[in-house]
């Protein structure tokens, strides 16, 4: 549907609780208008075109006009008959909600629904081709079948929803009557069943593509334009009806097709419906730009339609995990350092690699940090992930008892030895870490040359059968050495190191700082 709303008249009988501007101009003139809509087919709109004296001559004047009204003055069919034979080629009915109380409420008029209905039976009595015209709204929305239903019923070839934007009253009370387009995706493919089983043409107006199923056609941003005269009187109403769209989502699918989402709505709500509904790729760019976005996970939006939610519930076993069928699996460990960075940015790092879904978050670094011991306090209490320290935790030694017991939560601490005369100081402090606060230890050789190598041949035996090696990346010289060490628990482990340090990397920067861990688990 590609059409062009010529706004005939600012006019209203109340305000309704919808999105007209509330502007008043004078109306133009019937020449004024018939030049606005030179020879292209036109619906005629408001305000209320039927408050208009001269509609008749109007509708005579224009091309084949379509009339959209509220048609409380057309309940009786000596009305119609004038209007058809004035040239009316089609009947659109702004009805709202089949229910007649919330289409009253909306248009702020009793017994307005009853009325609209008994004009669209006398026009299809008379043979005039009608179409219903819903403004989509809060209240409304979950009954659209129920339109589409009732359009069958009086006979109407067409149904067209249309989207609420933040105009006039809608602007102000946007909670109460703005619906949410994550919600919107089921009605919408209720009342598109509906539509082709009654054969209705249904046709949603102003709405992102990718807020209707796929089954629904959504007309493009130029499927309707917004005509006005062309008078100074007018230019506050032509205004307000221009729609800026937000954060420009590129490619999915972009226009022509898709305009993405109205800035009206981004500013009130937030772009979250739309962003969980890009490609991936497109997610992760926009995402470091956009200010009203939430924080990505693993460069993963947290789904946000139903149909997803409802998959995720039949799929059972996944204690609620909004992502578990999104794309980009979480790390299975994920790796943060403590850096020399104020505390605050460190706890916003940790927090936030925290909601990535990794199973583990190993916490390395700079243990020596001022406030290292108060931020792994904090992570201690984080829920969902297995919190891990690891790497030289030699400056937490000198925690005190009390301060240890409150590392509780903590999972692991997997200690690096640079040399074996720090074996026993580690040993001594994993002793506590367990006493105090329950957290299991690992200890881990580094072996960075082929003294390394030399000095852990004997010491490594004091290790427990956990401990491990890591080798450093330019490995060459103790691959060459290796081989000749006698075969030993310590043999195996270099050997394992080097396998793992000649994989080809798979640390890959998930979130800033936030790597994934190469590591054994
Ligand atoms: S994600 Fe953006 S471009 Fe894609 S359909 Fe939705 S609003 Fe349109």
């Amino acid at each position: 549907v590609t059409e062009t709303l010529l706004h005939v008249t600012t006019h209203v009988r109340v305000p309704a609780r919808l999105d007209d501007p509330g502007i008043d101009a004078p109306d133009p003139s019937i020449a004024s208008l018939v030049a606005v809509a030179s020879n292209d087919p036109v619906v005629l709109v408001g305000g209320e075109p039927t408050l208009r004296a001269d509609l008749p001559e109007l509708l005579a004047a224009l091309p084949s006009p379509i009339l959209c009204t509220d048609a409380l003055a057309l309940t009786n069919a000596s009305t119609m008959r004038a209007l058809r034979d004035a040239g009316m080629r089609k009947l659109r009915v702004s009805l709202h909600a089949a229910r007649p109380a919330a289409h009253d409420w909306l248009v702020g008029q009793a017994g307005a629904a009853k009325r609209a209905m008994r004009a669209l039976v006398v026009a299809a009595e008379l043979g005039i081709e009608t179409e219903i015209e819903a403004t989509i709204t809060r209240p409304t929305a979950p009954h659209l079948a129920e339109l589409v239903t009732l359009a069958a019923g009086v006979r109407a070839r067409a149904v067209h929803l249309v989207r609420l934007t933040h105009r006039g009253l809608a602007g102000r009370e946007a909670i109460m009557l703005v619906p949410r387009l994550a919600l919107l995706e089921d009605p919408l493919a209720e009342a598109g069943a509906v539509a082709i089983r009654e054969r209705i043409a249904l046709h949603v107006h102003d709405f992102p593509r990718c807020v209707a199923p796929r089954s629904i056609r959504v007309s493009p941003p130029d499927g309707r334009r917004h005509a006005f005269v062309d008078a100074p009187e007018w230019a506050l109403v032509s205004r307000a009806y221009e729609v800026a769209f937000g954060e420009r989502c590129g490619a999915c699918p972009g226009l022509p097709a898709c305009a993405g989402p109205p800035a009206d709505y981004v500013a009130r709500f937030g772009a979250v419906e739309i962003v969980s509904e890009r490609p991936r790729v497109e997610r992760a760019r926009d995402e470091s730009a956009a200010t009203n976005t939430v924080a990505p996970r693993a460069g993963r939006t947290p789904a946000t339609r139903l149909r997803e939610v409802r998959a995720v519930v039949r799929r059972g076993g996944v204690e609620g995990d909004p992502l578990i069928d999104r794309a980009g699996a979480p790390p299975d460990v994920l790796r943060v350092a403590l850096t020399t960075e104020p505390t605050r940015v460190l706890r916003a790092r940790l927090i936030r690699a925290a909601q990535e879904g990794a199973r583990v978050l190993r916490i390395v670094g700079a243990f020596d940090h001022p406030s290292a011991a108060a931020l792994l306090r904090e992570c201690a209490h984080l829920r969902g992930v297995a919190v891990e320290i690891a790497g030289d935790l030699r400056p937490l030694f000198a925690l005190a008892d009390a301060q240890l017991f409150e590392l509780e939560g903590i999972e692991r601490a997997r200690i690096a030895l640079g040399d074996p005369s720090e074996i026993d100081a580690a040993n001594a402090f994993l002793d506590r870490a367990l006493r105090m606060a329950k957290i299991r230890g690992t200890r881990f050789v580094v072996v960075r040359s082929t003294d390394d190598v030399e000095r852990w041949r004997e010491a490594f035996d004091r290790l427990d059968d956990d401990a491990f090696v890591r080798v450093a990346r330019d490995e060459s010289a103790i691959t060459t050495l290796t081989p000749s060490l006698p075969p030993s628990r310590y043999r195996d482990a270099i050997e394992r190191a080097l396998a793992r340090a000649a994989a080809p990397s798979f640390v890959d920067a998930i979130v800033e700082n936030a790597l994934r861990d190469d590591e054994p688990a």
